[in-house]
């Protein structure tokens, strides 16, 4: 007889996507291959959490995530003795991490459990404003656990993040979540039939799926690579050459008489100046540019200032006065070029732990834009509303702050307006016009894995491992490296961006 684990809320969102990918997972898992968990990513790193839950909860047990079978038992032992009290638990008092399970054979992790008058009352908790539907399966499984293992379940529910929250500061983070009821919709899951379900399902042979946007979820199907059935022929368009770079609704109405792709367009049928110099850059293989995109940007005054900000929106705030999810400047990046052509690099990074960074990164900003000369940016909008909150923060710098910007120029209007690359395939994000005018210049953020194999490839990711508590100066140190690096490249990018639209029309 082969051994069948106990199923678990992992295996609950598989068998809830698709059944084939469920079997697939427990069959690895019952050849003793690990396979990675379907729970989406939270929307951002995890700084400062800890702090977050203890202050909600200061007399909370912990109960340490078990990796093997024996270390569930220790933990749900852990969690019984936890429980298996007369006394009267205080105020504040949870088990985090409570591991139960149950005579069918489930197995729970209940991220909140706390006492009520009237039985355990149980939440999961999200660094999210709103919940979803897994969300809800989730707390029905455990629900159904707890049930199973005795206990009367009072409430259930989720710890959702208050964004109306003003974190006062020192580590005050009472009122950060807010509870949401999910007593009224749990009732409609039958839970016991699920798990019969799953164990008739694991039973009998692969299942048969079809494909679908299920495969792609959240962080994606771990089998749509080998599956039988997301196996579909690759599309025939090209995506340098598909309709879509054209917009939805122009593909739509050029596939309505027969195109498949705009290599079959005539460029002077084409009504949109955007669109037909797409189509005519596409059909001709090589970007395309107009000529008189030369003369706007050799007007530009000097010094000239190529400028990029970088942002953070924590779930859980770490400077006093700032709510969860506001966008904070944490850092910006600017290559100034003098009349003379000389190109010169600029930066400032907030400390890593140190206090609020939004006045040093005004006042550094004020200190390298100056007075004068144009202030170049790609979406200049984001940067644009930036400068006006740090005005809106800081009355005695806001006259100064005001003033950058009809400074501005907004390189991604001028390139929408003037430019196209068939490498973009009609996409005007930062990556895309950085493929199209520094094609050597790799994007990603470098950071060793050994130092942090968790976190992301993003700037907020590395930021938020610099500003992790207790996060050691080697580290820091790398992480700083790493983001100032990135910076320079972001700037590169929009230098050459100046350099192309300048030739523009010149003699070649
Ligand atoms: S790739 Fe799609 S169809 Fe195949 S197992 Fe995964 S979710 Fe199911």
């Amino acid at each position: 007889m082969v051994f069948a684990p106990p199923l678990n809320t992992d295996d609950l969102r598989r068998w809830r996507n698709c059944e084939r990918r469920f079997w697939l997972a427990r069959r690895e898992l019952q050849r003793g291959v690990p396979v990675s968990g379907p729970t989406p990513a939270e929307p951002e790193p995890a700084t400062g959490l800890d702090a977050a839950l203890r202050a909600s909860f200061p007399h909370a047990d912990t109960v340490a995530a078990p990796q093997s079978p024996a270390q569930w038992l220790q933990a749900v032992r852990h969690t019984l003795n936890c429980l298996d009290s007369d006394a009267e638990p205080p105020e504040g008092w949870a088990i985090l991490g409570a591991c139960l399970t149950s005579e069918d054979r489930a197995q729970v992790r209940i991220d909140v459990l706390t006492a009520g008058e009237h039985g355990l009352r149980l939440f999961k908790l999200r660094y999210a404003t709103v919940g979803d539907d897994t969300d809800v399966d989730d707390v029905a499984l455990w629900t159904h656990v707890a049930a199973r293992c005795g206990f009367a379940v009072q409430s259930v529910g989720l710890l959702l993040v208050d964004t109306d929250f003003v974190y006062p500061g020192h580590g005050c983070y009472a009122g950060l979540f807010r509870e949401v009821d999910l007593g009224p919709v749990l009732g409609s899951r039958p839970v016991a039939d699920w798990l019969h379900a799953m164990r008739q399902c694991e039973r009998g042979s692969e299942p048969e799926a079809t494909p679908g946007p299920h495969c792609h979820e959240g962080s994606g199907c771990e089998f749509a690579a080998s599956c039988k059935a997301c196996a579909v022929p690759a599309t025939a368009e090209h995506s340098e050459t598909s309709l879509d770079i054209l917009g939805r609704e122009a593909a739509a109405e050029w596939r309505a008489p027969g195109h498949h792709d705009v290599m079959s367009l005539r460029p002077e049928d084409i009504v949109p100046p955007r669109q037909r110099r797409a189509v005519r850059a596409v059909q001709q293989g090589a970007p395309l540019l107009e000529p008189e995109v030369g003369a706007l940007a050799q007007a530009w005054p000097y010094p000239r200032h190529c400028l990029r900000f970088d942002t953070i929106g924590l779930a859980v705030p770490i400077w006093p006065g700032t709510r969860p999810y506001q966008t904070l400047p944490f850092q910006w990046s600017c290559a100034v070029q003098t009349a003379d052509g000389a190109w010169s690099d600029h930066h400032f990074l907030a400390e890593g732990q140190g206090g609020d960074p939004r006045r040093a990164f005004a006042l550094s900003l004020l200190g390298v834009l100056g007075t004068t000369g144009a202030v170049l940016a790609y979406n200049a909008g984001f940067e644009r509303n930036r400068i006006r909150e740090l005005a809106q923060w800081f009355d005695d710098l806001a006259p100064a702050l005001d003033s950058l910007l009809p400074r501005i120029v907004d390189l991604f209007q001028i390139a929408r307006s003037h430019y196209y690359h068939p490498v973009m395939a009609g996409s005007w994000s930062f990556r895309s016009i950085a493929r199209a005018v520094a094609p050597g210049l790799a994007m990603d953020i470098a950071l060793d894995p050994a130092l942090d194999a968790g976190t992301g490839r993003s700037a907020q990711a590395v930021f938020a491992l610099m500003q992790k508590p207790g996060q050691n100066a080697t580290v820091r140190a790398a992480c700083r490296a790493a983001l100032q690096a990135h910076g320079q490249r972001e700037t590169a990018v929009l230098r050459s961006l100046l350099a192309l639209f300048e030739q523009a029309g010149t003699a070649p």
